[in-house]
């Protein structure tokens, strides 16, 4: 079925509907180098984490994003995955690249874990390691879309645990690796677990990045800088 609908997918853009190039990546080039670029300097911190993203999250990223994650459509998280990483790659020295862990039961319904294949694209271009060993998620996947800042800061407060294969005080500091950060709340809650367990933590690499507030929404619109 999948096979058959590819070979009758019109390649259209779905945010424009100019002609895509390339149709497993669905969106068109000039959507691809429309994501806007978020600056560097103000807005870098959440929850007392340093945060580094790349794209502001405005309709096109997020369109990309669940298109890439709740229609399995793998192509497009990759290449939205290898944009992202092109941005920030040279603002990341050292560390060891940890993805931010799915429960298991979701990760088996999707197939994949999107910070995961981020992790592989910056590691690709960084020459950072990966480990998927060092973190794991010890309570239910609650959606977190859609809740305010202490709705999610409860309901990942402790979410997260090192693992037994985590060296602690011994490991290389740890980038931990999400697709978008909110409140900030999930990045915190990985880095403490992580720190209890005598760690580094350097802050958090993500694609996106999604102000709550209006004042932090006036931040991003200062900081959205056109990308040519
Ligand atoms: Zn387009």
């Amino acid at each position: 079925m999948a096979a058959a609908l590819d070979l009758v997918w019109p390649p259209v853009c779905p945010a424009c509907d100019c002609r895509a190039l390339r149709p497993r990546e669905q969106f068109c080039e000039r959507c691809w180098r429309s994501l806007r670029l978020l600056a560097a300097g103000d807005g870098e911190e959440a929850e007392g984490e340093r945060v580094l993203a790349a794209f502001a999250c405005d309709a096109l990223f997020m369109q990309m994003l669940t298109t890439s994650k709740y229609r399995r459509c793998r192509q497009v998280g990759r290449r939205l995955c290898e944009e992202a990483a092109a941005v920030i790659d040279r603002r990341v020295f050292g560390g060891t690249l940890v993805p931010v862990p799915l429960t298991g039961t979701k990760r088996r319904e999707r197939g994949f874990n999107q910070t995961e294949d981020f992790a592989i694209a910056l590691a690709d271009r960084t020459g950072r390691p990966v480990r998927t060993d060092w973190l794991h998620r010890v309570r239910g996947g609650r959606a977190l879309a859609g809740l305010e800042r202490e709705a999610r800061r409860a309901a990942v407060g402790h979410a997260f645990a090192a693992d037994s294969q985590y060296p602690g005080e011994a490991a290389d500091p740890v980038w931990l690796v999400e697709d978008v950060v909110t409140t900030g709340s999930t990045g915190a809650a990985c880095a403490a677990a992580l720190r209890s367990s005598g760690g580094r933590v350097l802050g958090v690499l993500a694609m996106g990045r999604a102000f709550a507030s209006t004042s932090d929404r006036l931040l991003a619109d200062r900081n959205e800088l056109a990308r040519f």
